[in-house]
């Protein structure tokens, strides 16, 4: 990853359909397209591909966790358990719900531990959102299994994971809705994009509406449609789409590229006993997008990050210091800054997140370092790289 790099003549064909028929707009318009309907061929695809009965695209992933929040019916005051390992924007979508976001702590596989979810599920519980961190899984079986027994609606954050699966099946398809991003930095990009998938027919027609304004999409009169809900405007354009159909067709090639690099890295790694790799519950299914591994101490991996760097190992991420990825770095949640007032039930009933105790994933975020998996390299470039992470790993 990202997709980005492998751009070629299948993007540049897919966008020229759309500026050639001049329709960006992906519902309507059905003579003047000329047959070339980009969003909804990526969705028939993206469902097709991952096992899912339908795929709604919209306009980031951000949109899509909004999105598949509001048509699982998570809302006012409801709690939803998520990690404090992830980007941002899953914690942004769950307040912007008026949802109360619980943090639980992360295990070795960097994702929610399903001991601590079990251990953060109250009355108000309504929600667990794992986040499918770095491009491999959480134990998902287990939250999955958890959710079942508890009666809780289980939500996948799989913006990082398109692609991965456990024991055969597609991350994305565990939980009521499944999301992902196809932002300009994802494994496959629309430039901005986002999507999720579902099984159950009353939540892609909640998720179709929300996204386009309530819009039933009923008949092929945009001015007749009906509005059964109240919605927003999440949608995307012909041209991201357009994009990303070019790249989901490429989705098996970068799988397989990753794969063949990240193996090569992890050999030498097995020369360092003292070094854990990741714990990733189905390696099988593992995107291979990144490559994340524990150094002994929290010591030694800021040692080990910043000599990476130095040496000129470039692409590796000391999460724990990021402004972005983890809880540590966002004061601004911790403190729910807002642009304007907060919804009432969020005034009330926001924990202190000031006295979080998350140790447990202090502790194993401070040892990871991860470090991205590029399409670019050349096998020569690739060795250079594993003989310098050597020769830094048999230093520090
Ligand atoms: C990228 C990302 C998102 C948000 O996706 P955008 O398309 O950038 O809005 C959400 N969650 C995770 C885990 C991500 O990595």
């Amino acid at each position: 990853m990202p997709g980005f790099e492998i751009f070629g003549d299948e993007e540049r064909r897919e966008v020229l359909d759309v500026l050639d028929t001049g329709v960006l707009m992906r519902y309507g318009f059905d003579q003047a397209r000329q047959g070339h309907w980009k969003a909804k061929t990526f969705e028939k695809e993206l469902a097709e591909k991952l096992g899912a009965q339908y795929c709604h695209l919209c306009a980031s992933g951000t949109s899509a966790l909004s999105i598949a929040l509001a048509a699982c019916g998570i809302g006012a005051g409801d709690e939803v358990i998520v990690p404090p390992f992830t980007f941002v924007a899953t914690i942004e979508a769950v307040l912007a719900a008026g949802a109360i976001p619980v943090f639980a702590d992360i295990d070795e596989s960097l994702c929610l531990d399903p001991e601590a979810v079990a251990g953060a599920i109250t009355p108000r519980t309504r929600a667990v959102l794992p986040v499918h961190m770095c491009g491999a899984m959480a134990r998902i079986d287990q939250l999955a299994d958890l959710c079942r027994e508890r009666g809780l609606v289980l939500m996948e954050d799989a913006c990082q994971a398109v692609g991965g699966s456990y024991q055969g099946r597609a991350l994305g398809t565990f939980g009521k809705a499944g999301c992902f991003s196809f932002d300009p930095v994802k494994t496959i990009t629309c430039g901005e994009g986002g999507a999720l998938i579902t099984d159950d027919e009353a939540v892609y027609r909640a998720a179709d509406a929300f996204a386009d304004h309530g819009h039933d999409h009923a008949g092929n009169d945009r001015g007749l449609e009906g509005h059964a809900i109240v919605g927003l405007n999440f949608r995307i354009s012909e041209l991201n789409a357009a994009v990303g159909v070019a790249q989901l067709r490429k989705l098996d090639v970068i799988l397989e590229k990753q794969r063949a690099a990240k193996a090569r890295i992890v050999a030498m790694l097995a020369d360092f006993p003292e070094i854990a790799l990741r714990e990733i519950p189905d390696p099988a299914g593992d995107t291979a997008t990144f490559l994340s591994f524990l150094m002994p101490d929290e010591g030694r991996a800021r040692q080990t990050a910043k000599q990476l760097a130095a040496a000129g190992v470039d692409g590796c991420f000391y999460w724990y210091d990021n402004n972005w990825h983890y809880i540590r770095q966002w004061p601004h949640i911790r403190q729910l800054k807002s642009a304007a007032r907060l919804p009432i039930h969020l005034q009330e009933n926001i924990p202190d997140y000031e006295s979080l105790d998350l140790r447990r994933s202090d502790a194993i975020m401070g040892r990871t370092i991860s470090m991205l998996i590029k399409l670019g390299w050349s096998d020569a470039e690739l060795e250079t790289r594993i003989e310098k992470m050597a020769q830094v790993l048999k230093r520090t």
